[in-house]
């Protein structure tokens, strides 16, 4: 099935339809690459000259990330990023808490002993995310504060 179909099923079973303003934000928010928050996203429709009510737009962004095809990254102090999930490879997270950066990263032998770990307790996983929050090598590096083990002065 297709991103539309996908979305278009999570919207019926929750009594809603796929108007012509949800389905050009999907399309739109699809064909963005990288790891954006919920105002570069609005700040990517103006430039766009898309005329979308900011409340529109973001109500939209959470339904999509419910229906599964956009994933949700928790940063920081309770801010989001954003990242189209529909039709790309898995990966996971590493967010620096110092600068922001987001480093994706792919281990199978993690997502076999995780698929091993459901097998063991009968789960069916349907889904997961990685978020590992820590220090990026710059950061690290540079001797940010924050950075500095505890109990190092
Ligand atoms: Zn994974
Ligand atoms: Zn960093
Ligand atoms: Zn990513």
């Amino acid at each position: 099935m297709n991103a539309a179909g996908r979305f278009a099923r999570y919207l019926s079973t929750n009594r809603l339809k796929m108007t012509r303003t949800r389905r050009a934000i999907l399309e739109e928010i699809l064909a963005i690459r990288g790891h954006f928050t919920a105002d570069d996203l609005l700040a990517h429709f103006r430039r766009r000259g898309r005329d979308v009510a900011p409340a529109t737009l973001y109500r939209t962004l959470a339904r999509l990330v419910e229906a599964g095809l956009v994933h949700r990254i928790d940063m920081a102090k309770g801010q989001a990023r954003y990242e189209p999930m529909f039709g790309r490879h898995h990966h996971d997270h590493m967010i620096c808490v110092s600068c922001g950066k987001i480093i994706e990263f792919e281990n199978r032998t993690i997502e076999r002993i995780q698929a091993d770990v459901c097998r063991r307790k009968r789960f069916t996983l349907v889904e997961h995310t990685h978020q590992l929050r820590g220090h990026c090598a710059q950061c690290s590096q540079n001797g940010t504060p924050a950075a500095r083990p505890r109990g190092a002065s």
